[in-house]
């Protein structure tokens, strides 16, 4: 007869989800701070077509859905911060909608997404980002549930809790407030008014993790002149 010792079982989930917290950290950092929002949505810095490939993936885990659709909608939330165009405002979407990430957009005008689909990493991403999303979350369940709540699910978890404080928290002030306790889950994105003032900086705080490797590790992009 097969005999479960419960306090190891109790163990392992222990370390799935210190495991979890780890890797969601490095998501966290390099994927969707410095790879969707410094990279993609703002063009701070440069990257590689096979750095963009990581990037994509680790941004898919943390579950975004589409980017293309993340990053269009976050330029429109730089255009109309905190007014009714904004796609998140907690005052015109409502607090809680925003911290859920419930909230739907039906409709982002061409502008803010033209470039996005001229890049085919980010074009695939939108097309089969359901599907990479269920593969991944079916492979690492079959291997084994404590693989899946390490590499998957706390991501997952972890990136919506991340961006729903940001979007509230992050804006309680007209404008964008600093917030440095939220960089404990979304790297160095806590300076969020330092954001919102001149989104092209790359270093938003001495202590802004997310953009301190970004400066060390990545080639300011060039500006048109
Ligand atoms: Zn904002
Ligand atoms: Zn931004």
């Amino acid at each position: 007869m097969i005999k479960i010792n419960l306090s190891h079982e109790g163990e392992f989930v222990f370390w799935a989800i210190f495991l979890g917290i780890i890797w969601s950290q490095i998501i966290s950092h390099f994927a969707v701070s410095i790879g969707l929002h410094r990279y993609f949505s703002h063009r701070q810095i440069e990257a590689s077509p096979a750095t963009e490939w990581v990037m994509i993936f680790m941004i898919l885990i943390a579950c975004v859905r589409t980017p293309i659709g993340w990053i269009a909608s976050h330029r429109m939330h730089h255009e109309f911060t905190d007014t009714k165009d904004d796609p998140h405002s907690p005052k015109h979407v409502g607090f809680w909608k925003v911290l859920f990430t419930t909230w739907e957009l039906s409709y982002i005008p061409p502008k803010y997404a033209r470039d996005l689909y001229q890049n085919p990493r980010l074009a695939w991403a939108h097309k089969y980002w359901k599907h990479f999303l269920l593969s991944t979350w079916l492979i690492t369940f079959l291997i084994d549930y404590r693989v899946f709540i390490g590499f998957s699910l706390i991501p997952f978890l972890l990136a919506r809790l991340g961006f729903g404080l940001l979007n509230t928290v992050g804006h309680i002030d007209y404008g964008g407030s600093n917030k440095p306790w939220l960089n404990f889950i979304i790297a160095g994105e806590g300076y969020h008014k330092n954001h919102h003032i001149n989104s092209k900086q790359i270093r938003l705080h001495k202590y802004d993790i997310g953009g301190i490797i970004a400066e060390k590790f990545f080639r300011p992009a060039k500006r048109k002149s």
